[in-house]
């Protein structure tokens, strides 16, 4: 028998969007909740993320008369994960994307930019962003509402171990409070009872290396990640600890806009993000030639650069700088963007062979011009323009580990999944640290409206439920 220190109706782990989504509904559908957070700060990657998020049919393509679906939105992420996406899972994200955005705004008071951006791998411009460009604004939102609920966010607490009753159903957690992260060793040992349910919103895995070379050992402490110090697997493991089903571990995201010459996430990052693969075009150095549709999901840009070899030079003008002028301005006083007044400038620089970058620029203008056919697939009718307005930007561009579109297995309901296919007794989980939804790739600002969808789920499904009953 368990002796138990506290307990609650809903135990939380993790105090990202995806936690503190699921604290907000559960509170609401009256269940007494506490979210663990091991860090000292809360928020984890949604604290320092673009705070883009994806929604066909939002308020904003509504206003701007784009036409958009979530047929559309399913094919798309369908493409990018090669296929290999839980289909039922994509569907509820899909069909719920354009309500969370609305519960965002009319719930929470989130505010977003009056803009819309096209990332790579999206049939349409349909992404969001957070008015301070932050996921920060979700976090101090939902924090705010909790607070005022009386809903408790305890940080430096981390999750142990998941625990069971003698029938398998999630009871209560084994917890480290005061606990100093790394130092797994650090604080005190304190087990609290769920009455209800326990939901895992620990996130990924992005820096743990030992978990991340496991899957894939190319990826050691020299490949360096965007995501924040916290974002290890230990709430992955405890649930694997259950025999949870392990889906797609191994197709680790990587940035291709990462910026060579930036540590971790940045902001020179953003603005190629924002700016240079919008707007822009990549440049092997090398060659002086382009190697990628610049609007392909990120997969398929990273495997580009890869394939090249070394880094790669991402190029926009000053037209389409202006997508993102305030990044830009932070990462030209810094060095990480140069200005160049011509082509051949740039292309000096960067040691490029002599008249190639200008010859690239010239018959990617024509055929921008003409509509044409682009070699890489890029769909030249839909909106791109010619780079013809100096100074030309240069951003030195090589991948980083973001984003891990594997975790556990969950069902529609955000209940995790054993071996079995079966679900876990009293155990849900929501963002991040689940997997399957996004398959091989996920598409840019469709992980933040994942993690308000499904947390959103678990928090009104763990609720549902009846103290002592199995779901
Ligand atoms: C730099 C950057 C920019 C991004 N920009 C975007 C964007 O614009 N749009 C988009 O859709 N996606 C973006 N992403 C991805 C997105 O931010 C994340 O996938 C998303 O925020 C994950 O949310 P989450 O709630 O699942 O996890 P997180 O927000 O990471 O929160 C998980 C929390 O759980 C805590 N935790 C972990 N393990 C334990 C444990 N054992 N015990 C207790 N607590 C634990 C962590 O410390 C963390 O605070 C970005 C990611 C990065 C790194």
């Amino acid at each position: 028998m368990i002796e138990w220190d506290e307990q609650t109706d809903i135990v939380i782990i993790g105090s990202g969007l995806a936690g503190l989504s699921a604290a907000i509904e559960a509170n609401q559908a009256g269940a007494s909740v506490i979210v663990f957070e091991k860090m000292n700060l809360t928020g984890g990657n949604t604290r320092i993320a673009d705070g883009a998020v994806a929604a066909p049919n939002n308020y904003l393509q509504k206003k701007l008369g784009i036409e958009d679906s979530p047929e559309l939105l399913y094919a798309d992420m369908i493409k990018a994960g090669l296929g290999l996406n839980h289909p039922d899972l994509v569907n509820v994200m899909a069909q719920k994307a354009a309500e969370a955005i609305d519960w965002t705004r009319e719930t929470l008071g989130v505010g977003y930019m009056d803009r819309l951006d096209r990332f790579g791998g999206h049939s349409v411009a349909r992404c969001l962003t957070t008015r301070s460009h932050s996921g920060v604004d979700f976090i101090k939102a939902l924090s705010h509402l909790l607070k005022q609920k009386g809903v408790e966010i305890r940080t430096r607490c981390l999750l142990n171990r998941l625990q069971t009753d003698n029938q398998g159903n999630v009871n209560g957690v084994q917890i480290r409070s005061d606990y100093r992260f790394p130092d797994n060793q650090s604080g005190t040992v304190r087990n609290i009872h769920a009455k209800r349910a326990v939901i895992l919103a620990t996130g990924g895995f992005g820096n743990d290396i030992q978990f991340r070379m496991i899957q894939n050992p190319a990826l050691d402490e020299a490949v360096d990640s965007t995501n924040h110090r916290g974002a290890t697997a230990e709430g992955l493991i405890a649930a694997l600890e259950l025999r949870a089903a392990p889906v797609h571990l191994s197709w680790i995201q990587l940035g291709p806009w990462s910026c060579a010459d930036e540590k971790g996430y940045g902001r020179g990052a953003s603005f190629a993000s924002y700016s240079v693969y919008p707007a822009g075009i990549l440049i092997d150095p090398a060659t002086g030639q382009r190697i990628v549709n610049e609007w392909a999901d990120r997969r398929r840009r990273c495997d580009a650069i890869f394939k090249a070899g070394h880094i790669c030079v991402g190029i926009v003008d000053a037209d389409g700088a202006k997508l993102d002028s305030e990044n830009l301005q932070y990462s030209l006083k810094r060095g990480y963007v140069k200005p160049f007044a011509t082509l051949t400038e740039l292309a000096s620089a960067f040691e490029m062979p002599d008249g190639q970058l200008e010859m690239t620029v010239k018959s990617y203008n024509q055929s921008v011009r003409k509509g044409g056919q682009d070699p890489f697939g890029k769909p030249l009718t839909q909106g791109v323009k010619p780079l013809v307005k100096p100074p030309f930007y240069a951003i030195r561009l090589w991948p980083k580990v973001h984003y891990t579109p594997g975790g556990v297995g969950i069902n529609s309901k955000a209940q995790v999944m054993d071996l079995n296919n079966r679900p876990i007794p009293h155990l849900f989980a929501a963002g991040e640290v689940c997997g399957g939804i996004h398959g091989a790739s996920r598409l840019g600002s469709s992980s933040l409206t994942e993690c308000i969808v499904f947390g959103r789920i678990a928090g009104q499904q763990a609720a549902a439920i009846n103290p002592g009953h199995s779901n």
